[in-house]
């Protein structure tokens, strides 16, 4: 093919990257396949990209050598994130939450973050700016722990992990900013979590008090309830926990409680399902508010509640569970002994009684006493004879609200509470005993009491230990050279604050650091925050469902408070993917876990397997990939076995990333076949490019092209909306899969004549390019390097790489559907043309939808009580009916017609 009026030009590989021309166009240039030499053909010159040109292996069958070749090559090429002029595009914040750096990527791993890339790429070459950023949640027991059994300190056994992880990610081909990469452990970091604790301080939100804990005596630790077992065993020592009265911090969380739930029903929030609910639930329903009563001669309060804050002087005792911290605290005679609150709106002395003879609220182990108005109040009072006059009743709504407010505000310039709270919700307990986690930044002197640290002094580093550390823990208590320090405000001796944060405090804002993480005065800019907050979308497991999303909810609404944030809620979009399991295999009789080479399947359908050795029954089940369940499948291992697109497109591919996925050497031919397949469609069109083939019948090309054009579009618009708007990447897997379907139907003249062919071959990489990025590169290198391209260089950017492309869009003139349903269920499509479809608005939709017959009965019979239109430009318009029967109108209002019409 090359001519004689081709000039050849010879380039090194080395130096082709500075050279430079002008107007270069690639109908004229390409790689030669065979030794990687540039050929320029005579008066084309431009600025060559080095990247555009693959491993051009295209004689040989698609190997798994071969897919590494290919991985090998396009690893450091595609993993930058190429955002370009970023302030004309709209901002698209897409975060995964950041793994604890164990050491190890796993099949979890491997999905969540494959997810977020695929969907990071396609919003990018969707045209916006992409912020995809990754980090370390750092701190934490499991860190110190393998520290101790490893001899070594924490912050090395922690950048040792980290520096082994970002490997293994950048392996799977993550374009992460890694320029935003941040680390909970680094002291650049958590000064600001310092920072950000002495605002909750600063604002009354961060508080000490007495306590019931959970004592872990191994971990030397306390534990959070969620961490003892329903048997009172600790989840990682396994040993018994035991209660102990522990003077600890807390963040009032409890502030923002209505807030919280409120903002569960806010617009901004999509797709959080079933996440709601956990949410609502954990917060419960605020329909009363928290005060804080002072035990009269101690320094001691009790938080209490009441749904009746509008009677809060007329509380004339107050009970507390024999099991509450105040009982466990006093001896058996003070017991017996009646001791007192001051009631601080009225200063009076209220009786605290300690009892369990009184009806408690589920969740609670305090009752506030307003006899006036409670019936089992004024039982109780009178069986203990307990004096109380009668109250006027407030009779209406206006002077409740009226006499709460006043008591509301009182409280609040108190600082003793009034907000609206449930009866169950409780203030986060955030310390915790042993080394590896944040300091808390205060300083305790005898005279002024808890000072905090100046914040011109933060961070409050970790002193670095000495001795190696040993078994028991590691506790900052024992660091007395940093334990001593002086008082901020009277210079005299004073001690340091020995307690760390909990690692949720460090995960409840790292989303907003990524967003300025270089910032040396500030958390982070509030003006940056106006262009690029909040999240877009947020992947993660739903483990961190309630907890951790409700602390990060918690701060972003306390910062919106301060006035730094432009939104309340943090998160936009979620979506929560299932978990990986491999399937366990253990001895019936013991429950002994064994590795699946002991094991032979009788029965795969009925579950029936033995023991390989001694025929003992085997019960099989899928459970979370885990090493103690020996059920786990090493990523590492699948990237040489299989590659890593390979294991990237199998991670994503069959089923939903909401559900659970049973990992399974059977879905695995689906996919490498479906690669050897694309391998094939390019040999094809590389041979048939070259070598012209014979022609077809006019007519029959023709229509090879109608086909063409109507799969390319088809396709388009099924894998776009699987992408994103539905997030169901699995979709959009088999959507793609149809499109090389189609192309290798075509016969060969089509192949390399055919503009519809070329375009929709272009299509079905560039779809392919966020799931499988190294492979559709070269995939792309392949299209672009062959003669005679047929479309222009407004549709195919031919001198640019796959990942640098324009999403493909379907044609205007292309029929897309308008989907009718009424109450949610699917009744009829009506084909528009996309020009159409495009502007159309809900009075001329529901023209359209009257005159479906499918739709007919609902509009004659059935009363419409709402209608909504969605548009998604370019895949869909969705019309959804609201209609009720005329029936059930009458059968709901109390029969009355029936009785007319008997009469
Ligand atoms: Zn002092």
């Amino acid at each position: 093919m090359l001519s004689s009026s081709i000039e050849i030009l010879r380039v090194s590989e080395t130096n082709i990257p500075n050279i430079t021309y002008k107007n270069f166009d690639f109908k004229y240039a390409m790689i030669s396949p065979k030794n990687h030499n540039l050929l320029i053909y005579r008066n084309c010159v431009g600025v060559f990209r080095r990247k555009l040109s693959g491993v051009n292996l295209w004689e040989a069958d698609l190997s798994h050598d071969i897919k590494h070749k290919i991985e090998n090559f396009w690893k450091d090429k595609i993993s930058h994130s190429t955002n370009g002029a970023v302030s004309e595009k709209k901002k698209c914040y897409v975060l995964s939450m950041f793994p604890y750096p164990s050491g190890n990527l796993h099949m979890g791993h491997v999905r969540v973050y494959t997810i977020s890339d695929a969907v990071a790429r396609f919003q990018r070459m969707n045209g916006k700016n992409v912020i995809h950023p990754i980090g370390w949640d750092a701190f934490g027991l499991p860190a110190e722990n393998a520290a101790i059994d490893h001899k070594i300190a924490p912050q090395e056994w922690t950048k040792k992990n980290i520096s082994q992880m970002k490997s293994q990610l950048q392996t799977l081909g993550c374009s992460f900013d890694w320029d935003r990469e941040i680390t909970t452990s680094d002291p650049d970091y958590y000064k600001w979590t310092q920072y950000l604790f002495l605002k909750l301080y600063d604002n009354g939100l961060a508080y000490q008090k007495n306590a019931l804990v959970n004592w872990d005596p191994v971990d030397q630790t306390v534990l959070a309830d969620e961490q003892v077992d329903e048997n009172g065993y600790s989840w990682r020592s396994g040993v018994k926990v035991e209660k102990k009265i522990l003077k600890q911090w807390f963040i009032r969380t409890t502030r923002f409680a209505k807030d919280l739930l409120d903002g569960l029903n806010s617009s901004s929030l999509h797709d959080w399902r079933d996440i709601i609910k956990l949410q609502q639930h954990w917060i419960g329903e605020c329909n009363g508010v928290n005060f804080d009563f002072k035990l009269i001669n101690s320094d001691e309060y009790i938080t209490l509640w009441t749904p009746y804050p509008e009677y809060i002087h007329h509380v004339k005792f107050v009970a507390v569970k024999k099991t509450h911290y105040i009982a466990q605290q006093l001896s058996d005679k003070l017991l017996e002994s009646c001791l007192y609150l001051e009631n601080p709106f009225t200063s009076e002395r209220i009786p605290l009684l300690i009892t369990d003879d009184i009806d408690y609220l589920q969740f609670s182990d305090t009752f506030t006493g307003i006899p006036a108005i409670c019936e089992e109040a004024r039982n109780f009072a009178m069986k203990r004879n307990i004096q109380f006059s009668e109250v006027e009743k407030l009779s209406n709504t206006v002077s409740i609200e009226k006499v709460r407010n006043s008591v509301l505000d009182e409280a609040k310039s108190k600082g003793i509470g009034g907000f609206w709270n449930s009866s169950k919700l409780r203030d986060w307990l955030i310390s915790r005993q042993r080394y590896w986690g944040t300091p808390i930044p205060i300083i305790h002197c005898v005279k002024c009491g808890p000072q905090p640290v100046p914040t011109e002094k933060l961070p409050v580093e970790l002193p670095h230990l000495l001795s190696h550390p040993k078994k028991g823990g590691l506790h900052l208590k024992e660091c007395e050279n940093w334990v001593n320090t002086t008082c901020p405000k009277c210079k005299s001796k004073a001690k340091r604050e020995t307690d760390t944060m909990d690692t949720f405090v460090d995960s409840s804002w790292y989303f907003l650091r990524y967003l300025d993480p270089k910032n040396e005065i500030e958390m982070f800019d509030a003006e940056k925050m106006k262009a690029v907050y909040p999240v877009d979308l947020y992947i993660g497991g739903k483990e961190h469902a309630v907890l951790h999303l409700y602390y990060a909810r918690f701060m972003s609404h306390f910062l919106y408070y301060l006035g730094i944030l432009p939104s309340k809620e943090p998160f936009h979009r979620l979506l929560v993917q299932g978990m990986v399991k491999g399937r366990s295999f253990k001895l019936k009789e013991t429950g002994k876990y064994l590795p699946a080479e002991e094991v032979v399947i009788l029965d795969n359908k009925r579950n029936k397997a033995v023991e390989k050795q001694s025929g003992a029954p085997v019960v099989m089940t899928w459970e979370k990939m885990s090493k103690s369940k020996l059920n786990g499948v090493e990523p590492t291992d699948m990237f040489k076995d299989y590659g890593i697109d390979t294991t990237r497109l199998l991670i994503l591919a069959d089923v939903a990333p909401t559900s659970h996925r049973n990992w399974n050497t059977n879905t695995f031919p689906g996919i490498i076949n479906w690669q050897k397949r694309l391998w094939l469609t390019m040999q094809d069109f590389l041979k048939h490019r070259h070598n012209i083939p014979t022609p077809i019948p006019e007519e029959q090309f023709k229509e090879c092209e109608e086909y063409m054009f109507d799969s390319r579009n088809y396709y388009i618009k099924g894998t776009t909306f699987n992408y994103f708007i539905s997030q169901q990447l699995s979709i959009a897997v088999s959507k793609q899969q149809g499109l090389t379907n189609s192309l290798r139907k075509m016969p060969p003249y089509v192949i390399a004549k055919s503009k519809q062919y070329e375009r929709a071959l272009a299509t079905q990489i560039i779809l392919l390019a966020p799931m499988a990025p190294h492979f559709a590169s070269e995939l792309w290198s392949g299209f672009i390097q062959a003669p005679n391209h047929l479309n222009d260089s407004n549709e195919i950017f031919w001198n640019k790489p796959v990942l640098e492309q324009k999403w493909p869009e379907t044609d205007l003139h292309y029929k897309l559907e308008l989907l009718c349903k009424v109450n949610g269920t699917d009744k009829c499509k009506i084909k528009l043309q996309r020009s159409i479809l495009d502007q159309l608005t809900l009075e001329p939709a529901l023209e359209l939808a009257k005159k479906e017959n499918s739709l007919a009965d609902t509009f004659s019979t059935r009363k419409i009580l709402g209608t909504n239109l969605t548009i998604h430009k370019g895949t869909i318009g969705i019309l959804n009916l609201i209609a009720k029967n005329q029936k059930e109108d009458c059968s709901e209002s109390n029969g009355e017609i029936e009785i007319q019409e008997k009469s």
